[in-house]
């Protein structure tokens, strides 16, 4: 097994429809820190590290979540039936890059623990990420200020946090139970709400763009804009997926006129 960090979820697939593969039983074998984001959103990590019988590797498991004010709590343990639905919360906490810094620092503090002779690398690693973070949120800032307060739709709810952080007014989410397609009479809701409200973009995430999207995009005349909100690339950094979903979004706005 390689040291160094490596990484469950294939990159650009969609998160919420993962189920691990034979290959991660040895992962979680070897392991000796796992790091999830939480809130529903991976319990398939909590059966695994069970099925391999690694208490200790659930001990040493790092609930990135944790720490973070999560949106839609709904006070109580939620069990995904398919994989998909959220769980206790909404778990697309990363789309606000303020609850990034926030996780980065729960990284650091959980390699510190294992490894405390390497504190002053670990601390300045922090800090350049911090460093970089900021800079990027001043240039995400200013890149969606032109279009705060203007009305978009969602497909799925992934949305919240990036729309709190930077005022986007999320209309709709198409999807009114995470997974399960909309029918004709959602899609017609959704039309009407399109054109009450003039919204001309509705947001979909790139690893999982939504069934009927054509279905829907015909009947409210509206632009689907795709975005890399799990990170597309392999070994992208989170500041360089960020760079790529605001250029595209405020690209989108220009496009449609907003
Ligand atoms: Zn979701």
């Amino acid at each position: 097994m390689p040291d160094g960090v490596v990484q469950l979820l294939p990159t650009g697939f969609d998160p919420e429809r993962f189920t691990p593969r034979p290959g991660d039983l040895a992962v979680m074998q070897s392991g000796d820190l796992l790091l999830r984001a939480g809130a529903g959103f991976d319990d398939w990590a909590t059966l695994l590290a069970r099925r391999v019988q690694r208490a200790d590797l659930a001990t040493a498991s790092v609930d990135l979540s944790r720490g973070i004010a999560l949106l839609e709590v709904k006070g109580r343990a939620v069990e995904a039936s398919d994989g998909h639905a959220h769980g206790s919360a909404n778990p697309h906490w990363w789309l606000d890059p303020v609850n990034a810094k926030t996780a980065v620092a729960s990284i650091a503090a959980a390699l510190l623990a294992a490894d405390p002779a390497r504190e002053a690398v670990l601390s300045a690693r922090l800090d350049a990420f911090n460093a970089s973070l900021n800079a990027g949120l001043a240039r995400w800032s200013a890149a969606l200020a032109p279009y705060a307060n203007q009305p978009v739709l969602a497909y799925h709810n992934s949305f919240p946090y990036l729309a709190r952080r930077f005022r986007l007014d999320i209309a709709a989410t198409v999807e009114l139970r995470e997974g399960v397609s909309p029918g004709p009479a959602r899609l017609a809701e959704i039309a009407d709400i399109a054109r009450s409200k003039h919204v001309r973009l509705l947001l979909v995430e790139q690893a999982d763009p939504g069934q009927l999207t054509p279905a829907l995009t015909r009947a409210a005349a509206l632009t689907p804009v795709a975005l890399p909100s799990n990170g597309e690339a392999p070994g992208e950094t989170y500041v360089a997926m960020m760079d790529a979903l605001v250029a595209r979004l405020a690209d989108a706005f220009a496009k449609v006129g907003a």
